[in-house]
């Protein structure tokens, strides 16, 4: 039965010296196959652990693919993948043991959904290496041919797809066999380790499309081509030729419904493919409306099958089941997939709950949350009762072992904090004193949260599960329970509470660093300033201690002396930040949001109550000491623990992505060189057109959009190089100042206790992940800060929505406002509205064909005629030979509207009434109408929310208290609004309804 051969093997040995080495090899009819399709199971000898039934297709790594992406191929996501014998002996040649060994445990790993086939020892599926055929090319041709005959052996009813690094194998095999595919693992885009999830694999059709694009940049057109998939599922597409590319407004039109379709025309035909198979799905629960009761009679015949309509654009209409659509018609609906039929073009789902009304502000909040997977539910009993107590009655102390355990700083630092006013969790405090030896010690002192949250304790569990605290448009949901975030771990003012410091030894005079010492203490913080009374002080201005409570009722010697020793204090650790900070500007730190973008962004984020008025020096005070102590608690979790330490990355960006910041600029003859972080940094520092400090504003945000996104991974799975955080311009970097409200911190706090007690030579008490478990928390929390800041963005936009709707167009002052046009597109630009902070898009062409015209009275209208686009500008000439022409950077005069929509949000509308601006831009007066204007607004929509509830004869308190509860806080430093705007700012707007760029081409 055995046939025997020879092969030859030619090795390289570590002097360089080829070895010729032959072995006797013996094929075999049969060897096992590891499928559960196999159609002789007993023959295959099928022992061992098989492939999963759950697959719509095998995946066959070629032998590069192996050597060089096996971490990829680890992926749990990734399933049934088929190993083939000659890939692995690859590895084992040219990868040494250490690679090969991980590939053994990942074959025997269980819970992988891989295994072995052993082609080499296959009668059918061994090939001899043809003379002169380099060893790639048999190696290729080797796989691709086991690859085949596995495909008949499954008798065809499994497609496989062969991914490899060959670019020539995929013309050459690609359409040899069906069901057989081969796909450049080039056109594996937007692999990123710290991704949960490939988003496609790309299938290159001939050699003629070797550019494949980014994933979301090819158009997948029709119920069809989408091939059952769902948005967030992992496919594999199949690029179609040129001939049936398709324009994009035709695809937002198909795939958006009926209430989206604006009639554009297509644009130019972009790459468009179809999926060919699912990887993995991603279903959850959806957010639906149902039907009117005019809709349901339209459906038919079949009333208790109803199609109700996801609230995401993006999920295809899903059936239901149920005799309720009539009651239901008005609500918001939890529905959850259950199946598709591979017949039907829609999936079948079931009812789940029900959220609220349509329109009620309560039940879109609800609808946000749940679309975002935010599960906000009050924390339980359970988890509560193992809280500490902090009554009056039972007032909590500082315990004796812990005053052993710690050093105490209460009687010898002057240690205080400075947030935005009213701020009630505290989670950073700061000190700075003159040492015995003449030098400086600088200390900043975070609340010590993993003193009260065990690991694996309940309220461990549920921070890790929540992540971050959320901030909604007009409330918050905390991550840990208020006991902890706004009491025991919050550094109030004059109370005792346990610390984690980091304590720098200065140089008096050059401030560099001598010493560091990390460690657990108990501080009682002085002082709450707030930010504008820490800058008065430090401006000298000393009135200001009137509205300090901690200067009261003292006698006038022990206030004098007080006051000296604080506005010291203050002063020398500003002296301090401006030397970090100038060490950090050498390096290229990146201040992208500019004070002015800082109030642009604030309005997706409504963190209004930071935002100052005028940039103050002492919040780049705070900020630098926070991003200091978040540096050294980088590199020393990093140096003790360099295979499992939690860090923040932020990656240098594409230079692709700033082209059109280089061309906008350009249009108002500024250079942005973005070479480098301190050449972009620097340029645009220059780019300010003294005429209009919006321009510099809109650049800057242009940036901040054209950059990745910052994000945490385990420093086992990443490369030393690649630790570096860009924006920053720092090699190592984590956070570490915030465990109040960022599960993050809560982690690195522990790496960094568990680094100290390695360093006394104790026992590392904490249970500390491994490299592998943290990676995966790490993608857990990436993944929820991308809710949290979406989800944010969707309560704003609710909130304007709601501010502008049902509003008089002709009549309210509100709805007209001034525009810049930031981008120009074929059938339109792209608008920012200073005074709101709203981008939009405005259509200079309509669904009818008709371009506009403006008069001279601030009228606009539509007429007949045509647009025609250039770099900078855009005309729009009616057939009467009305010409009328928009510049980047031009002001126009807007009015704004909404858009209703009932299974979906509702959207702002933009429509340019003159080229005009609507009021002389004074940036000054803009500015603070524009702040005085975002508060009015949440509490306008907030306050007739309100009203309409005391009508239906509802208490509004829940509300009133939400209200209130969002008014405490949001974070407490510029250091913190910076992060958080930098992440904001990244988000992809264009997978948003309404107000992205998708309108536009
Ligand atoms: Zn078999």
């Amino acid at each position: 039965m055995l046939q025997k051969r020879e092969k030859v093997l030619l090795l390289r040995t570590f002097q360089g010296r080829t070895l010729r080495i032959v072995r006797e090899h013996y094929l075999r009819p049969s060897v096992p196959c590891n499928s559960p399709l196999c159609p002789q199971p007993a023959a295959c000898r099928n022992e061992g652990k098989l492939l999963s039934g759950d697959v719509t297709h095998y995946m066959i790594p070629d032998w590069k693919v192996v050597q060089d992406y096996l971490e990829i191929l680890e992926f749990p996501e990734l399933k049934g993948i088929i190993f083939m014998q000659t890939a692995c002996q690859a590895v084992q040649h040219q990868r040494g043991r250490r690679q090969y060994n991980k590939l053994r445990n990942l074959l025997k790993d269980a819970r992988h959904d891989c295994v072995l086939f052993a082609n080499e020892f296959q009668q059918y599926c061994y090939l001899p290496r043809e003379r002169g055929e380099s060893m790639e090319k048999w190696q290729t041709r080797s796989i691709y041919n086991a690859a085949v005959w596995y495909y008949h052996h499954c008798q065809d009813r499994m497609p496989i797809i062969m991914v490899t690094e060959d670019e020539e194998a995929v013309p050459q095999y690609g359409s040899e066999t069906e069901g057989v595919f081969v796909i450049s693992f080039k056109g594996i885009l937007n692999v990123n380790k710290h991704r949960a999830q490939i988003e496609a694999f790309v299938r290159l059709q001939g050699a003629s499309s070797k550019d494949s694009g980014l994933v979301s940049d090819i158009l997948i057109h029709g119920m069809k081509a989408r091939n059952r998939s769902i948005h967030g599922d992992m496919v594999v597409v199949e690029l179609l030729p040129n001939s049936e590319w398709k324009g994009r407004t035709v695809a937002l039109c198909e795939n958006d419904g009926d209430d989206k379709a604006t009639g554009e025309s297509p644009s130019e035909p972009m790459p468009t493919g179809r999926v060919v198979g699912i990887l993995q799905k991603n279903w959850r629960d959806y957010v639906v409306t149902f039907p009117s009761k005019e809709e349901v009679q339209s459906q038919g015949k079949n009333a208790q099958k109803i199609l109700v309509t996801p609230w995401d654009y993006r999920i295809p209409k899903i059936r239901i089941s149920t005799q309720q659509a009539e009651a239901l018609q008005d609500f918001r609906v939890v529905v959850r997939i259950d199946s598709w039929e591979s017949t039907s073009v829609y999936p079948n789902g079931h009812f789940v709950r029900v959220l609220g009304r349509i329109g009620d502000l309560e039940g879109e909040i609800a609808t946000i949350l749940v679309e975002n997977n935010i599960s906000v539910a009050p924390f339980s009993e359970a988890q509560m009762c193992k809280m500490p107590v902090n009554t009056p009655e039972n007032p909590w102390k500082v315990s004796p072992e812990e005053e052993r355990e710690r050093r105490d700083l209460r009687k010898t630092h002057l240690v205080f904090s400075i947030d935005p006013k009213g701020c009630e969790d505290v989670d950073d405090t700061l000190s700075v004193r003159t040492l015995n030896n003449g030098n400086l010690e600088l200390g900043v002192h975070i609340a010590d949260v993993t003193h009260f949250v065990a690991p694996n304790s309940y309220i461990d569990i549920e921070a890790k599960t929540r992540a971050t605290t959320y901030y909604l448009a007009d409330r918050r949901y905390d991550m840990l329970p208020s006991i902890l975030s706004s009491d025991l771990c919050s550094l109030l003012g004059g109370v005792d509470r346990y610390a984690v410091s980091i304590m720098w030894e200065l140089d008096k005079t050059s401030y560099e660093i001598k010493k560091v010492w990390y460690g657990r203490t108990i501080i009682r913080s002085s002082y709450k300033l707030f930010y504008e009374a820490a800058q008065e002080l430090l401006d000298g201005n000393f009135k200001i201690i009137d509205d300090i409570p901690e200067f009261r009722d003292l006698d006038e010697r022990s206030r004098q002396a007080k006051l000296e020793e604080l506005v010291w204090a203050i002063g020398k650790l500003t002296d301090i930040a401006r030397h970090v900070r100038a060490k950090r500007d050498l390096c290229g730190a990146l201040e992208l949001e500019g004070v002015e973008v800082r109030v642009q962004l604030d309005e997706k984020k409504n963190i209004r109550d930071l935002i100052p008025k005028q940039p103050l020096e002492v919040h780049e005070t705070v900020a630098e000491c926070m991003i200091l102590a978040n540096h050294w608690a980088a590199k020393k979790i990093w140096e003790s623990f360099p295979h499992q330490a939690l860090l923040r990355q932020h990656p240098p960006p594409h230079q692709e992505f700033f082209s059109e910041l280089r061309e906008c600029a350009k249009a108002k003859g500024f250079f942005i060189d973005t070479r480098s972080n301190k050449t972009l940094a620097d340029s645009l520092d220059n780019a300010n057109d003294p005429n209009d400090p919006i321009v510099n504003r809109l650049l800057r945000s242009m940036a901040t959009q054209a950059m990745s996104n910052a994000l945490y991974f385990s420093t086992g799975s990443c490369a030393e190089e690649e630790f570096h955080h860009y924006g920053l311009a720092l090699d190592k970097y984590t956070h570490f100042t915030s465990p109040i409200r960022r599960y993050a911190d809560i982690i690195v706090h522990r790496l960094l206790m568990a680094a100290i007690s390695k360093d006394k030579k104790m026992e590392v008490k904490e249970n500390l992940f491994s490299n592998k478990d943290l990676e995966e928390l790490c993608r857990h929390i990436n993944n929820r800060n991308r809710a949290a800041q979406h989800s944010q963005k969707q309560s704003t936009e609710l909130f304007q929505c709601m501010y502008f709707k049902d509003k008089d167009q002709e009549m309210e002052e509100r709805c007209i406002a001034d525009g810049v046009i930031y981008s120009i597109r074929t059938n339109g630009v792209l608008v920012f509205i200073p005074r709101f902070g709203i981008k939009g898009a405005a259509y200079l062409k309509n669904k009818d064909g008709l371009v506009i015209s403006c008069g001279p009275d601030s009228h606009s209208e539509w007429k007949p005629g045509s647009l025609q686009r250039f770099q900078n500008k855009i005309t729009s000439t009616t057939t009467g030979g009305e010409s009328i022409t928009f510049h980047l950077f031009d002001h126009v005069t807007v009015r704004i509207s909404v858009q209703a929509s009932r299974c979906h949000s509702d959207t702002i509308r933009l429509e340019i009434m003159s080229n005009k601006p609507y009021m002389i831009p004074d940036s000054e007066l803009l500015h603070q109408s524009s702040l005085l204007l975002k508060s009015d607004l949440v509490k306008e929509v907030t306050r007739s929310v309100e009203e309409a509830q005391l009508a239906q004869e509802v208490k509004g308190n829940i509300i009133q208290e939400d209200f209130q509860k969002y008014c405490q806080t949001k974070g407490r430093s510029l250091y913190m609004l910076l992060e958080e705007i930098r992440d904001l700012a990244l988000l992809d707007v264009s997978d948003s309804h309404g107000i992205g760029n998708t309108h536009l081409q």
